[in-house]
């Protein structure tokens, strides 16, 4: 077992992402801290968490979608390796999901911009108290992450972009228009999002 820097300094040192200092930040929270901004985890969970209540992120991509296209394009050219190790690294991380999203093709994964991992997928689980969006189905024993503007269209990998189905919903989904799709759950939906403000 590895074990976690203590410094930020020593982090930048080793190239570890995540260092421990022990002590508490402003907010009180005894957490790990990015070594890239020095800010800890439990705050950046916090703040995520809000700006995803609040479009923030939606917003914000919508509007900078095309600039951001371009910048993910010209930061993977020049930097292959780390790109190829970071995806290495996430798919160990998140076995389940990458035999799901490894069905996507290839090439729409790569364009789109945002990451999700496990706990983003929880989190959802948890939005959704377990039913599918489609038809209120349990999705204790299965469950599949569907793209709400589907990575073929420009949407997003962010969590805001996500939503669990049920396997008949997805099957569903795919055969239909987006827009159609959205139209006829439109309901369901935002009562969803309703609930969980
Ligand atoms: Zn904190
Ligand atoms: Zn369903």
């Amino acid at each position: 077992m590895t074990t976690i820097p203590t410094t930020r300094a020593e982090a930048k040192a080793v190239g570890a992402m995540r260092y421990f200092t022990g002590n508490a930040c402003s907010r009180g929270h005894v957490a790990d801290r990015y070594t890239t901004t020095g800010q800890c985890l439990e705050c950046v969970k916090a703040q995520t968490g809000a700006q995803v209540k609040s479009g923030y992120f939606k917003k914000h991509y919508q509007a900078n979608r095309s600039r951001l296209v371009v910048k993910q394009r010209k930061y993977r050219a020049g930097n292959s390796a780390a790109v190829m190790a970071a995806s290495k690294a996430w798919q160990a991380r998140n076995p389940e999901l990458t035999k799901q999203y490894k069905r996507k093709n290839k090439h729409m994964r790569r364009a789109a911009i945002g990451v999700f991992e496990q706990p983003d997928i929880d989190g959802l689980l948890r939005i959704q108290r377990s039913q599918c969006v489609g038809c209120d189905a349990s999705l204790a024993d299965e469950f599949h992450v569907d793209h709400i503007i589907p990575l073929a269209k420009g949407g997003s990998n962010w969590c805001g972009n996500l939503q669990l189905l049920c396997a008949g919903c997805n099957r569903k989904k795919s055969s239909l228009l987006p827009i159609e799709w959205r139209r006829r759950h439109a309901l369901s939906f935002s009562m969803l999002r309703e609930a969980t403000k």
